[in-house]
């Protein structure tokens, strides 16, 4: 950001390209340099003189400045953000989420999301329940409503108190079925496998 004799000058570099198929520059860069250009409003640091991208090849793009769009972006996410608030005390999530079998499987919130949908397609699953029995110290069976999952594998973990986990809501990332042959519920922890107390 250069600031000269009260005018600012937004360059924003970007590491790849910022036009679209049709060679339009993409509309999320767009809103990106005109919510820079409020916040340097906003902190009255000038007047916005131009806005600039310059892509990974050196070239430059100037977007042209829209300070009416700048004013509907901030009101825009201001909005959200009470939207977004108002959701997290109440926690009711039901109106935000976008639960995506595609993408749910890789989410990084999926070890604490309620609305995950997975793919049977996927290798690695995400199963959440609770301990409900320890048949050995190498399995847990997971109750989570009507089904009934179960772990194997767990005496990789250098666990003092197996049974101290009944009762406990736990999540595994990254297990897999058993065998191709086993069911939707027998799965195994593996290399790749995190474990969370919830
Ligand atoms: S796991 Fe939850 S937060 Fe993540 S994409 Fe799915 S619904 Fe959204």
């Amino acid at each position: 950001m250069i600031i000269d004799s009260g005018n600012i000058d937004i360059i924003d570099y970007k590491s790849g390209r910022v036009v679209d198929e049709d060679g339009n520059l993409k509309l999320e860069y767009i809103v990106q340099l005109h919510l820079y250009a409020a916040m340097c409003v906003h902190l009255s640091l000038g007047n916005i003189r131009s806005l600039k991208l310059i892509d990974i090849e050196g070239q430059l793009f100037d977007i042209v400045y829209d300070e009416e769009l700048s004013k509907a972006l901030v009101k825009d996410v201001a909005e959200r953000i009470v939207k977004l608030n108002n959701a997290i005390n109440a926690r009711q999530f039901e109106d935000l989420i976008k639960p995506d079998k595609d993408r749910c499987g890789y989410c990084s919130c999926r070890h604490i999301c309620n609305y995950m949908i997975q793919s049977d397609e996927l290798i690695y699953r995400t199963i959440c329940g609770y301990v409900k029995r320890i048949s050995s110290s190498n399995m847990y069976i997971l109750q989570n409503g009507d089904i009934t999952y179960y772990i194997s594998g767990i005496g990789v973990y250098p666990i003092d108190d197996y049974y101290g986990y009944i009762g406990k809501k736990l999540v595994f990332i990254n297990v897999i079925r058993t065998s191709s042959l086993a069911n939707n519920y027998t799965y195994k922890v593996t290399e790749n496998t995190l474990v969370y107390e919830l």
